[in-house]
């Protein structure tokens, strides 16, 4: 047994220097100076190699590889089995990359970030243009790396997505598409929804304040964790008991930074909710990002948008702005954060058009991976879709092709994840409704620790240890599957537009 610690020392190292990069990232997005970007750029790139030559090097793949052979002697399902099967896999990865790539990898993503920022303030894709070029070109090199595949998304989707293939989501998407378009069509056709009220001017310091006190009932531990304001919001973690989120408050839209945060804080739970005994392990994170997502969907969307939950908030968030919101009904409010409204920008979507916005990208980002659009002809692209699918254009790329983060820091890939955390989110949803009966009238009284405890006790305390389809086809009975999820869009919006 002495390789095997010794192994798990080495994996702490790793997690280690990992936490270090990915703490210098938090920093990057909250307080860095725009003007430190090449110099931070320099930081990551060394770190990535360093952490690339450490676990590539002659003594780390002889020690995996005794570790392979002792798993055949494990039960395949204990945590040291899957400990070594999980690192394995990344590993195997890593090994297929040069240094080189790496290191120019981070340098570019670096760079590339600040300089997308620069442009969506500046309203100038052509600023951007050229960074994005040099991230495209190196993620084609990336899955290059990988062949043979079905699909040259394949590499990039397994990174986030764990054993899905492209045509598994092509498929989900086909079946979703026709289904949610047609609901879109009936919403329209039917009496709109007011939220005028929504874009009053609410006082920034109180909108904070009101999605700390949120975030706390829902159980997310300020012991364990901070709030700070960025351009995008994420989370972020260096550990379990250090696991951050950010969140962006616009005065004239108070459902924003509330929702992010509640969303934001479904991520934190999840990471904070893992199990100590993986600590400074690769078992240490989500199962995958469709699994993450579910969760922060869920906080935001089933949770947050549900009226069980504003019965218990709204008189509070009503004490707050009395001058915006003393007239307005629970109902109603509960009405104008649920209305469903084509729009640019993808964060602000509400459920019925959220995943046209995923399709888009998906479809955008293939395209690029297999070299049949240019970065150039990406902003008209958009926008063509966006009347396509959507029926709005754009007034201007940063509402358009310049409103997301993700194609700055490579990844290419994650956005399929957001459709499929909804959808495992309503799955996972169904089977909680009838194991706690009462849910809703918990909710309703603001007692989230029944939810809480369920999903930490199946989904948060294995963290990675399971691969996302096996999680989802344990918990539900069945694979990510779209059907629950059109049940409940169909459910929820005929009752609030009367279809
Ligand atoms: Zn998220």
């Amino acid at each position: 047994m002495e390789k095997l610690d010794l192994f798990k020392t080495k994996l702490n190292e790793v997690a280690d220097i990992s936490a270090a990069m990915a703490l210098l990232g938090w920093d990057q997005q909250t307080y860095m100076p725009r003007g430190g970007a090449q110099d931070r750029g320099d930081i990551f790139s060394t770190m990535a190699g360093l952490l690339h030559e450490k676990v590539t090097s002659p003594e780390a793949i002889a020690l995996l590889e005794e570790m392979k052979e002792l798993a055949k002697s494990m039960d395949p399902d204990s945590d040291d089995a899957r400990l070594i099967k999980v690192t394995a896999k990344a590993m195997d990865k890593q090994l297929k990359l040069p240094k080189r790539y790496v290191e120019e990898f981070a340098m570019a993503t670096t760079v590339a970030q600040t300089e997308w920022e620069h442009a969506k303030h500046e309203n100038n894709f052509a600023l951007y243009q050229p960074h994005l070029e040099k991230v495209v070109e190196l993620r084609r090199e990336y899955a290059s790396y990988f062949q043979p595949y079905e699909h040259v998304y394949d590499p990039l989707l397994d990174d986030f997505e764990p054993g899905l293939k492209t045509a598994e989501v092509i498929a989900i998407f086909d079946e979703l598409r026709p289904r949610q378009v047609e609901l879109i069509k009936a919403i329209t056709a039917a009496k709109q929804v007011d939220d005028s009220f929504l874009k009053l001017e609410y006082d920034p310091d109180v909108q904070w304040e009101f999605g700390k006190e949120v975030v706390t009932a829902m159980g997310y531990d300020f012991n364990r964790g901070r709030i700070d304001q960025v351009e995008h919001p994420f989370t972020t973690g260096f550990g379990i008991d250090d696991v951050r989120i950010t969140t962006h408050v616009y005065p004239k839209m108070v459902t924003s930074a509330l929702f992010s945060t509640i969303h934001e804080g479904g991520h934190a739970l999840y990471e904070q909710g893992i199990d100590h005994k993986y600590r400074r392990t690769p078992l240490a994170t989500g199962a995958s990002m469709a699994l993450h997502e579910s969760q922060s969907r869920m906080w935001e969307n089933l949770v947050g948008r549900s009226l069980g939950f504003w019965k218990f908030f709204y008189p509070k968030l009503q004490a707050k702005f009395p001058t915006q919101l003393g007239n307005v009904s629970m109902e109603q409010f509960y009405k104008a954060v649920n209305k469903v409204s084509p729009s640019f920008i993808r964060t602000e979507a509400d459920e019925a058009t959220y995943n046209l916005h995923i399709m888009l990208r998906l479809e955008l980002e293939i395209a690029l991976m297999e070299g049949t659009l240019a970065v150039k002809d990406l902003p008209e692209a958009w926008n063509t879709r966006m009347k396509d699918y959507l029926g709005v254009v754009p007034p201007n790329d940063t509402k358009g092709v310049l409103q997301d983060v993700h194609w700055s820091s490579g990844m290419i890939g994650y956005f399929p994840t957001y459709a499929l955390g909804n959808l495992v989110s309503v799955q996972l949803w169904e089977v909680i409704q009838r194991q706690i009966p009462d849910l809703d009238s918990q909710i309703a009284n603001g007692k989230f620790d029944g939810l809480l405890g369920w999903l930490r006790e199946n989904v948060h305390k294995t963290g990675a240890k399971f691969e996302p389809q096996e999680m989802v086809q344990k918990i539900t009975g069945s694979k990510i599957n779209p059907q629950p999820y059109l049940r409940y869009l169909t459910n929820k919006y005929s009752s609030i537009y009367g279809l």
